[in-house]
């Protein structure tokens, strides 16, 4: 029997990573842009790190952590986001002291024991940022923009959902009135609602169920109970992305699956995934380095899930990530064979991206291969080409046969065949 790929797991096969890099080399252009560094961080950390951060009575934390202990017995989880770790390191190595303003994004897979959906994995990719060191609500009007700017660059377009939770002076009242809420509408909610009710009520009105979210529509708004500071907070943000431009609307209930997180919430939701409809979200979360017994430092980010790009991307029928190779080459006989193996290394070293064929196989049926690999020219090379010294170079766009001179050593071949490729 077959061994087959893990329910959630998905392989990325070639014809679809054109794609991907893609992205990745769209998004790090951007982040540069904004004056992001990249940091690479380990996917298993200790489960401490996940449980103290994202918080004890989350989605994740309960019920999606892949958590197991190791030879020594400790107790740890691949990594479910990316801003723990983030964090983690920043704290470890002390980073702010370098800088007191650090921009940081890491790119990777992030793992979730989640039901899998089309947009929902187990092991999915995240694009993950985060501002460390300022609560100015210009980084936070900044972040935005830059999560909307990277959408834009990407050809996509989904709409900002901006709120903001408070902080811990006020939002115990806002959690007051909820609760009062929530008892007086018991008999709707579904079970994890009831529960939470009483654990960690703020997380209900993330619940999915469409009784309980039909029922939250009446449910009392955060932002009439924020404090003078954190409206103060809010306004100024959204002045910030009123400067800017940047459209968005106020969602006064979203209130995102992580405790981490105080003022700001944001969320980039799109119609055109179904039910999974965040193509990204992050927010503000200013007790959590102090919390994970780093310096007492504010920050604020976000992530965007990478699979859902990708299928925004094929929505759209455009399909401009084939990958391509510049130069394929056809060889009969074993002559050519030999010299082609030469010519191919040297054009390789030279900088083209270089293919051939080693089974012996018809010319027609290397033609065929050419195109497989998107070829954008194949140079036809016998015993014949090699004794006239001159071989052709087909255009394979454009169907046209050139000839290409064979005098000389190996390195004039490779400089004629790479003139013609540059020229045209
Ligand atoms: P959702 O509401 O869709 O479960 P979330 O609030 O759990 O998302 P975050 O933890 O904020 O999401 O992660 C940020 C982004 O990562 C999401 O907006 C989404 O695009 C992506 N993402 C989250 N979970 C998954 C998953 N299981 N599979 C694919 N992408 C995901
Ligand atoms: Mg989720």
């Amino acid at each position: 029997m077959t061994i087959q790929a893990l329910k959630g797991f998905k392989d990325i096969l070639p014809d679809e990573v054109g794609t991907w890099q893609w992205l990745e080399s769209m998004a790090r252009n951007v982040f540069h842009r904004f004056g992001f560094e990249e940091i690479k961080v380990p996917i298993l950390e200790k489960t401490e790190l996940f449980a103290r951060s994202i918080g004890e009575s989350t989605d994740i934390v309960e019920k999606e952590m892949y958590t197991l202990i190791d030879r020594n017995g400790e107790s740890i989880t691949m990594r479910p986001e990316g801003t723990a770790n983030v964090l983690r390191a920043f704290i470890e190595h002390g980073l702010h002291v370098r800088k007191p303003l650090q921009k940081l994004y890491t790119i990777g897979p992030m793992f979730r024991h989640e039901n899998p959906q089309k947009g929902r994995l187990r092991q999915f990719h995240q694009l993950s940022v985060e501002v460390l060191g300022t609560n100015n609500p210009m980084v936070d009007a900044e972040l935005m923009a830059m999560a909307w700017v990277l959408l834009q660059e990407f050809g996509l377009s989904a709409s900002l959902e901006v709120n903001s939770l408070g902080c811990p002076q006020c939002r115990p009242q806002y959690k007051e009135a909820l609760v009062s809420f929530l008892k007086g509408n018991k008999n709707d909610l579904c079970e994890d609602c009831r529960r939470r009710t009483l654990t960690n009520p703020l997380r209900v009105l993330d619940c999915k169920k469409e009784k309980c979210r039909a029922r939250y529509q009446e449910a009392p708004s955060i932002l009439d109970y924020l404090c003078p500071s954190c409206k103060e907070h809010f306004q100024a943000t959204e002045k910030g992305l009123q400067t800017l431009s940047i459209p968005y609307t106020i969602n006064s209930f979203m209130v995102r699956g992580l405790d981490y997180y105080s003022r700001t919430t944001f969320e980039l939701i799109t119609d055109t995934l179904g039910a999974q409809s965040a193509v990204g979200a992050g927010g503000r979360y200013d007790g959590l380095i102090e919390q994970l017994g780093g310096p007492s430092l504010p920050g604020i980010g976000f992530a965007m899930g990478m699979e859902r790009l990708v299928l925004m991307l094929s929505q759209q029928k455009k399909d401009p990530f084939h990958q391509e190779i510049d130069l394929f080459v056809a060889v009969l006989g074993n002559t050519a064979q030999e010299t082609g193996f030469i010519l191919i290394h040297a054009i390789r070293r030279k900088g083209l991206r270089a293919v051939m064929d080693f089974e012996g196989r018809s010319l027609k049926s290397q033609m065929k291969q050419a195109n497989r690999h998107n070829a954008r020219y194949t140079l036809i090379l016998g015993q014949d080409e090699i004794d006239k010294k001159e071989g052709v170079l087909r255009n394979m766009a454009t169907k046209e046969q050139l000839p290409v001179s064979l005098a000389g050593d190996i390195g004039s071949w490779c400089d004629a065949v790479i003139s013609i490729t540059k020229t045209q």
